[in-house]
């Protein structure tokens, strides 16, 4: 992987001071690689992992053609289509048996659900379709013409997966889809990637941790548990670093701390223009890292970059400090370069459309992200209104949010009924 610095050295009109999204996007894809490291666990534990290797299927399934219906197995060319067929019912198949007698033509044979195709049929005609005598004993039946075609109603071996053909893919977030689909190959145990160790601190003097008096002018620390609850679940390993304060000797101790310990190293507040200066100072004893006001609001300033103590290195992503910024930058920044550390696919967040029920105001040449609330209208249409104050510190707006929506770099004002690209926070890890 290029370093920080050759991969900035490669771009044309880069400005750190103007950096857009997009571009800070794929500095980070570009510098950021994946942590080496395989695990075998059980299925049940491998749900939210990242597959290790490619899964290729030890076996067909369904392992036999079988019926997709409870009816009967028939060959299709013994079927007339002029009139009705009447046919011998010589036999019953149930899912789990098998029938080993041959079929002459002018018979067929009772057949369940998942039950084997006996040899020579190639086609199941329902029971509904059928007239019996006495549906549950009879010895003959008749089928109307034209109510099935050859091989109607037959699941074909390997139809599901097929031996020797890969079933999963590498670097896939095993879904609980997944592993069911592993379970149907016998498998007991996948290979994962590791876990991914992140640590993070909050830095202000101002932050009160709870349980402390909360003094004047101070506020809780509350960004180490938006944190917690994102980083946990992209399944992350955390290393909870507490607050530290504004002190370059303090932040020293827990940067080299945490790079000697983690993977990733994230934390908040310290990167604004107040504060930028001991932080950017320490950074070059530290590693390769810069210092971005990012085209974007909320979440303007952002550190990024790698450093090292003792031989051991991680990533650093110094978010900014107010709470709504964080989660955005996290959201748009961190998580993807943290899914590509863990070895996941790379797949872009899933937008989705939506009419915007207000008009908003927004400039050309930043990115900008709204908490909305997204609803469906009894004419099935999917509308969002914004949740009130947008403030970076307002961190209620992200509370009561089911959304954010994504007014894009190049993207003017909205007018009402005019669609939005918004981003669903239901499922988003
Ligand atoms: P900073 O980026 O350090 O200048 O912080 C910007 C704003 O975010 C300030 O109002 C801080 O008090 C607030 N802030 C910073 N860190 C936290 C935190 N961990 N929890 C809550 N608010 C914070
Ligand atoms: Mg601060």
């Amino acid at each position: 992987m290029p370093s920080l610095s050759e991969v900035i050295s490669c771009l044309s009109g880069y400005d750190p001071n103007a950096v857009p999204v997009a571009q800070a996007q794929q500095i980070i894809r570009d510098v950021v690689a994946p942590v080496q490291g395989v695990e075998k666990v059980a299925i049940r534990s491998a749900l939210d992992r990242v597959l290790a290797q490619d899964i290729v299927s030890p076996i067909n399934v369904p392992q036999h053609d079988n019926s997709a219906m409870d009816g009967y197995a028939v060959c299709g060319a013994d079927l007339g289509a002029a009139g009705p067929t009447v046919l011998k019912v010589v036999g019953t198949v149930h899912a789990g048996g098998r029938f080993d007698g041959t079929l002459n033509p002018g018979e067929c044979i009772r057949i369940m659900t998942g039950a084997p195709m006996p040899a020579r049929c190639d086609t199941v005609v329902p029971q509904e379709f059928t007239e019996a005598a006495d549906a549950t004993n009879a010895t003959a039946v008749t089928i109307p013409a034209g109510v099935v075609k050859t091989g109607d109603n037959r699941r074909l071996q390997g139809e599901d997966l097929m031996a020797g053909k890969p079933a999963l893919f590498k670097g896939k977030r095993l879904r609980p889809a997944d592993l069911g689909l592993l379970a149907s190959l016998g498998f007991a145990e996948v290979p994962v990637q590791r876990r991914l160790r992140v640590a993070f601190f909050s830095t202000g003097d101002e932050l009160r941790s709870i349980g402390e008096p909360l003094d004047a002018g101070c506020v809780y620390d509350s960004n180490r548990y938006t944190l917690y609850g994102m980083l946990t679940r992209l399944g992350c390993d955390i290393i909870d670093m507490g607050v530290v304060r504004d002190d370059p000797s303090a932040l020293e101790q827990a940067f080299r701390t945490a790079c000697e310990n983690a993977d990733a190293v994230i934390t908040s507040g310290g990167v604004s223009v107040g504060e930028a200066d001991y932080t950017k100072q320490m950074m070059a004893t530290l590693g390769d890292v810069t210092f971005w006001k990012i085209g974007m609001r909320p979440g303007r300033p952002m550190a990024f970059g790698k450093i090292s103590s003792n031989g051991r290195s991680a990533y650093l992503f110094g978010l900014p400090g107010n709470p709504v910024a964080v989660m955005v930058t996290f959201y748009f920044f961190a998580r993807q370069a943290l899914l590509r550390m863990m070895g996941a696919d790379d797949a872009p967040l899933p937008l989705m459309r939506a009419v915007s029920a207000s008009a908003i105001r927004k400039k050309p040449g930043r990115t900008e992200y709204q908490r909305g609330i997204l609803t469906v209208g009894e004419d099935g249409l999917q509308r969002v209104r914004i949740t009130g104050a947008q403030g970076s510190g307002i961190l209620r707006s992200m509370s009561e949010a089911n959304c954010m929506v994504v007014l894009h770099h190049e993207q003017g004002s909205v007018n009402a009924g005019d669609p939005v690209d918004v981003l669903l926070f239901e499922g988003l890890v």
